[in-house]
């Protein structure tokens, strides 16, 4: 509890490095604020601190009951508070089976690295246009020691992750680090997201999942537990609060590109280029319809079709160019962008014709121009 952080705690003594009968920080001291900084585990400049336990150790800072009161009161705890929740993007972290206060400092750290506000490339607020939006977010955890099962994506209680999230002022976005050493690796995904077209109810909506610290990810002995992959949380974001799709060649999930995906188009992209194609559209949907490779190769269809011989199928070619490079059919494209087949299977078309964003391979850390176009226009909602 926040409240009650002015009276003194016990002896400092105990308590090794923390704590203090007096306020490491004075009241004229201008850096001994929470302002900012609710719920932080680190001192301020000045030593004093603003997290629910300086009232047990009576560090806080002076001014911590009328910076963040009301938080914690729940067990919604403050990493980055910039204002009022009606104005804010507030996003939630909340902990999957972290069960021992030891676990959850685990799970703080990791949500850090994640959210970039320990500066680790990748992480949300060193990602564009986040970086630049920091002040129109909040940022939230829930201390929470219990397992949600969200490990593995169509078990997460998901009505329980709800009902966590609704206990921070804003709850915009919520996204659950689960600890997989607790599920003994048995995960499938090491991250998902719940994607904006889902028949969902509204409850499960607006979710994902990364993985916390794991041995999985160990390569040195002893194991220094890391975040392997800081960036999955922003590619998660991309789906759950900004509706859009992986932009890697991927078919594996059966997806259909749907207009509500601002980074996926059909033929000629007209969300992002004039709409007017730089070739004929592809007439080869009779393609599967083939049953052996004489009818399949004599089809007449531009592009031709092509015979999987393992396979005994017939299937569309893909748009490439001579040099079986993947043709941009795209005409009047944003700078930056072209069309490109295969996102999403053959139906989608992308901005990118090798996909290094953060919604592809992620080997650039950044968003493909599509997308950051559209988090930029949503981002415009918030002050
Ligand atoms: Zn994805």
């Amino acid at each position: 509890m926040l409240v009650g952080c002015l009276e003194s705690g016990p002896d400092s003594e105990l308590y090794g490095d923390r704590g203090s009968w007096t306020f490491a920080g004075k009241q004229d001291d201008p850096s001994a604020t929470c302002k900012g900084r609710c719920g932080s585990p680190d001192p301020t400049v000045s030593g004093c601190y603003c997290d629910d336990e300086c009232a047990t150790y009576g560090d806080c800072c002076p001014d911590l009951a009328g910076a963040c009161s009301g938080l914690g009161d729940k067990g919604c705890l403050p990493l980055m508070v910039n204002g009022d929740p009606q104005d804010k993007l507030d996003i939630v972290l909340i902990p999957d089976a972290y069960l021992d206060p030891q676990q959850l400092q685990q799970f703080v750290a990791a949500a850090k690295v994640y959210l970039g506000l320990t500066g680790e490339p990748g992480g949300l607020l060193s990602v564009e246009p986040f970086a630049s939006n920091k002040d129109k977010l909040n940022l939230y955890y829930v201390k929470h020691q219990a397992e949600l099962r969200c490990n593995r994506t169509f078990s997460c209680d998901r009505a329980e992750v709800d009902r966590l999230a609704r206990t921070c002022p804003g709850h915009d976005e919520r996204i659950v680090i689960f600890n997989n050493d607790h599920y003994s690796g048995t995960n499938t995904f090491s991250s998902w997201a719940l994607t904006c077209n889902t028949t969902t109810p509204e409850h499960a909506r607006h979710l994902a999942a990364v993985i916390g610290p794991t041995k999985l990810h160990c390569t040195d002995q002893p194991c220094t537990l890391a975040i392997s992959r800081p960036w999955s949380l922003v590619h998660e974001l991309g789906h759950s609060f900004a509706c859009l799709k992986d932009t890697y060649n991927n078919n594996r999930w059966g997806h259909q590109y749907g207009k509500g995906h601002p980074n996926i188009d059909g033929f000629g992209c007209s969300k992002w280029c004039s709409g007017t194609p730089t070739v004929p559209a592809p007439n080869n949907q009779d393609c599967a319809a083939q049953q052996t490779e004489a009818d399949c190769l004599a089809l007449d269809v531009k592009p031709p079709c092509r015979w999987n011989a393992a396979t005994k199928t017939c299937s569309p070619q893909k748009l490439v160019d001579d040099k079986h490079q993947l043709l941009n059919v795209g005409r009047g494209c944003l700078p930056g962008t072209g069309c490109y087949q295969g996102a999403e299977g053959l139906q989608g078309y992308r901005a990118l014709s090798y996909p290094n964003t953060i919604m592809g391979y992620a080997e650039q850390l950044e968003f493909d121009i599509p997308s950051l176009r559209h988090l930029k226009q949503l981002l415009l909602k918030y002050r």
